[in-house]
Order: structure tokens, then sequence, then C-alpha cells
């Protein structure tokens, strides 16, 4: 194992697009940094809604290919953000998109929401204990915004990281590893709010219409907001890589919108709930690194 970046990250998320929206300046910035990025997506998101006109024939209920059609949108992502390892839990198209909260596809045969929680993070165990990450991101148990993949994202990732450390779990598969922090995704409050006034305030961005603070997941009272990574200096690598994942985000300046046509702001400052492990801020103050108080 001594041939392993010094510092591994590793996120977890429901579907392609989900990384870039999230954490994409800090998935760049890590990367260009030197740092081991693993991303696992778990699912290939074949349940979304097609934005271009162009390729709407990819839907599920018409052709059904937009699930090959996103692990190429996903692959183009990563090439803008830097980031070489990226992988589908259990490979592409193990588990599949589960549709919004309340549809039947939520419980259909090979839905990631309806695949028993252990089953799924044995594949994200493999991972945990091959790439050995010192910090773990995924989302909150809402998932951010009550999205079943999500939900069930957050949940793998948990069970995953605590099986990963235990011994006793298949001492056949890999030597344990235990994961010195794990953060959710968040957005303040306040830069919510700037975000949207900026959208509002913006000239020459012609969405149809704006989003709702309450539609931007992980939205939180500042106060709960622990780490703050700035990734200015990557915007024009999110933007890019927020315009590879076409069939689902329209892009215009600073801001996006998913298949609702309501513009929100991109934020290229990103920011995290740490939930588990040592903070490396001083008391009152937020980190700035999510590796800050980790031995390498
Ligand atoms: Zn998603």
């Amino acid at each position: 194992m001594t041939d392993l970046p010094a510092r591994r990250l590793l996120l977890v998320h429901a579907h392609p697009d989900d990384e870039s929206i999230n954490n994409g300046a800090t998935m760049a910035r890590y990367a260009a940094e030197g740092a081991q990025v693993t991303l696992v997506t778990c699912t290939r998101g074949e349940e979304g809604e097609v934005v271009p006109p162009s390729l709407a024939h990819l839907a599920p209920d018409r052709d059904d290919r937009l699930g090959p059609h996103r692990v190429g949108e996903l692959a183009a992502a990563m090439r803008e953000l830097g980031v070489t390892d990226h992988r589908f839990l259990g490979g592409p198209g193990r588990f599949r998109d589960s549709g919004m909260m309340g549809v039947p596809q939520n419980h259909r045969e090979g839905s990631f929401y309806g695949t028993p929680v252990d089953e799924a993070a044995a594949h994200l165990v493999d991972i945990v204990r091959e790439v050995r990450p010192q910090v773990l991101v995924t989302y909150d148990p809402d998932g951010g915004y009550g999205h079943p993949d999500h939900i069930q994202a957050h949940r793998v990732a948990v069970r995953a990281a605590e099986l990963a450390a235990d011994p006793a779990y298949r001492p056949d598969a890999g030597t344990p590893h235990a994961i010195a922090k794990v953060y959710w995704n968040r957005v303040p409050r306040s830069v919510a709010e700037e975000g949207f006034a900026a959208l509002r305030a913006a000239t020459g961005v012609t969405f149809p219409g704006i989003a709702d603070i309450g539609d931007v997941p992980g939205v939180v009272d500042d106060a709960l907001v622990t780490t703050e990574i700035d990734g200015t200096a990557y915007a024009d690598r999110k933007i890019a890589a927020l315009c590879a994942h076409a069939t689902q985000i329209s892009v215009q300046d600073r801001f996006f919108a998913l298949s609702n046509h309501l513009g929100q702001p991109v934020f290229v400052r990103e920011y995290y709930q740490l939930v588990h492990g040592p903070s490396g801020a001083p008391d009152g103050e937020r980190e700035t690194d999510l590796f800050a108080g980790v031995e390498a």
C-alpha cells in the first residue's frame, strides 16, 4: 500500500451529475493538488428527465438508453475535473436509478433504493479497503433533498465505512480500513440566498424561471457548516463538468438549470458538515481543507 498517494478522498453519489453539482470544484482542486480522488456513483441515472429535445428518445419510456449515455457524460465530466478514478457501484448498471420518491420504480427489481443496504455496501467496502481514503464525502440522511437514491447512497456509504473498518467483516476481502473523517454535502443558507440574489440581478440570463432555495440540496443554517473549500480557481472546470452532463443540465454564465428549467446558482465555494473525525480548524472557525487534522 506504499504506492498510494498521501491524501485520498472518496465521494459517494447517487447519479452522474450529482458529483459535479455538489463537489466539482473540490474534486478538481484536490486532483490538481495530487490527491487521489475516487468517485463512486451508485446508479447510471436511467430515470432522469432529458433536457435537450434532440436526445429525448433516450428516456426510459422510449429507448431506455439514458443510462449508457450518462456513463459517457460522466466520463467527460471527470476529464474536465482531472479525476481519473471513477467507478459505478458494483459496475455500470448493477443498480438501477429508483426515480423520484413515490413512483413504482422505487421498488422495481434491481432498483438501488430497493436493494438491501448491506448488499450494496459490500461493493463499497471492497473499494474502501482498496483505496483506503482518509476522507469520505456523501449526503446527509435525507439525501440532501429526499430523493430515494440519495437517501440510499447515504445509508450505503455510512454502512460501508462501518463494515470496512471491522476486522470481523469478510476478513478475506482486504485489510480493514477506518476512514478518519466523514462529511455531508452542505450549502449555508446565506450563501444560497446570495447566489439567488445574484441570479435575479444577472442580465442576459434567460431561464424561464428561478428555482426556490428549497430545491437546492443540503441547504442548512450557516452554523452547521464546518468546512469551506475555496474552489474559485477551478470555477471554469466545474462549469465545464456541468456542461458535460448535457442531458440533465443547461448552463448559462455562472448559473444552471435542471430539467425543470429553473435557474439556480453554481457554487464554486463548496461547503461541508464534518460528522465524524477530528476538526482541523480553530474553535469557531471553518476548516478550509477536508484533510485538516489527518495524518498522511
Ligand atoms: Zn441525483
